[in-house]
């Protein structure tokens, strides 16, 4: 069959600064996932969109054809309306576990199709398979039957959704062409439009530990994707909160499934608790589900424990099981007495990494209980002597290049200062926010 367009022709019109068309946007990424378009070809096209940019409309073409490249899934089933949350990623960003089962018991199904870390961000997934037992791949029918049985459901997505994204975001991780804005909203919407949620919030990450670290530009990325998800029919929104702190108090698989499981038992960390109800009550007000409980009474209830076991269970995992402990432990104590005046969400991440929390290329095994226990945050008073962190791992000669990361993550004030901190909010973005 003849091709309907060169490659070459295409990579030289975004090269020199044109417009795509429609029709050029449904081949290119058509024929890149049937294998008429090599790898070079298309690294190349990445590189002119980084460099060059893409206008809404291209945006939302590139991502329609990215959708088209596979399945549609409908939960036209259910009896609730669904929702989803997607986080940009962080450090401790442990929220989607304790928040898909408290939406859950509030009133909407939560269908969650979830990612595996790859540098310093830890991944749902990596974290759910910490609990003994627990399954990530459900077929279609699995993950309805969850659904429709407990409310909530987070598992991988399955190689016949968005299968453009899959074979363009293995290429832009070594082409360094993650960064740009309308790659990343593309890959990210279309696999939340193909996951057929019918509202959607966005959690964009920003500050040291977020891979859009200018606060603007993360705000940029929240506009363009609440746009193509609006455009789509899901009634989209963003937050665009900060990452210049890691979440809580532990970064790493076990120990963010224990801190999760404090959340849902009423306790854990104060900024954890705010941010996974604010999320919850946004995603219940964007389902539009009506007289929904309260997210801060389920918490508190018992209500969103019981999802929480019940999700745990139908996936095979054993919510009752001890969770996998780290062989080796080492203390990092303070140098000095004063109050912790910053805590730098990146160094914590590439340390918890280097513990073997997370992975350097994809497809790697992570480590369990491997992490970092963080004893003080911004703002706390401490004592020369006082153990700062605990760091986990099953391989202790891990700990040296583990530490080496830490040099400097934290900032002791004699005087009692406290360096300026990013609001837990930093936007908020809706639908009619756009111009
Ligand atoms: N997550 C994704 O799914 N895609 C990106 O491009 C970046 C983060």
């Amino acid at each position: 069959m003849a091709e309907a367009f060169a490659a070459v022709e295409i990579i030289a019109a975004k090269r020199d600064r044109h417009e795509l068309t429609d029709a050029q946007i449904d081949w290119v990424v058509d024929a890149y996932t049937r294998g008429v378009v090599a790898d070079e070809q298309m690294s190349a096209l990445l590189m002119a969109i980084l460099l060059n940019g893409m206008n809404a409309r291209e945006i939302s073409r590139w991502t329609d054809a990215m959708i088209n490249s596979g399945e549609r899934m409908s939960w036209s089933a259910l009896s609730v309306p669904t929702v989803d949350k997607h986080s940009t990623g962080g450090v401790g960003d442990k929220i989607t576990l304790p928040l898909a089962p408290l939406v859950a018991a509030c009133g909407a199904a939560v269908p969650q199709l979830s990612g595996r870390g790859l540098g310093h961000t830890g991944g749902t997934l990596d974290k759910l398979e910490a609990i003994p037992g627990w399954r990530a791949s459900l077929s279609n029918a699995e993950m309805l039957k969850v659904l429709q049985d407990v409310g909530a459901v987070i598992c991988a997505a399955g190689a016949g959704l968005a299968p453009a994204d899959k074979k363009l975001y293995a290429l832009r991780d070594v082409t360094a062409t993650v960064e740009a804005i309308p790659l990343i909203a593309s890959s990210i919407m279309s696999k939340k439009i193909a996951e057929g949620t019918s509202a959607l919030i966005l959690d964009v990450k920003t500050g040291s530990g977020a891979f859009m670290s200018d606060p603007k530009r993360a705000e940029e990325l929240a506009r363009t994707m609440v746009s193509l998800g609006t455009r789509a029919g899901v009634k989209t929104r963003a937050l665009v909160t900060a990452m210049d702190v890691p979440l809580g108090l532990t970064a790493g698989n076990a120990l963010e499934v224990r801190e999760s499981v404090e959340v849902l038992a009423g306790g854990g960390p104060s900024d954890v608790v705010e941010l996974t109800i604010l999320l919850a009550r946004e995603m219940l007000d964007a389902a539009g589900v009506k007289n929904a409980k309260d997210p801060a009474i389920a918490l508190k209830d018992g209500s969103a424990m019981d999802k929480w076991r019940a999700m745990i269970s139908a996936q095979g995992g054993n919510p009752d099981a001890p969770l996998p402990i780290a062989r080796e432990k080492e203390i990092v104590k303070a140098e000095k007495s004063g109050t912790i005046s910053s805590l730098d969400a990146l160094k914590v991440g590439v340390s918890a990494w280097r513990l073997g929390a997370g992975r350097e290329r994809q497809g790697e095994k992570v480590q369990a209980g491997a992490g970092i226990e963080i004893h003080a945050k911004p703002g706390e008073k401490i004592e020369e002597g006082a153990p700062l962190f605990t760091l986990h791992t099953d391989e202790p000669e891990r700990f040296a290049r583990a530490k080496e990361a830490l040099k400097g993550a934290v900032v002791i004030s004699e005087s009692g200062a406290i360096a300026p901190r990013l609001p837990l909010v930093v936007a908020r973005i809706d639908s009619h926010d756009l111009t």
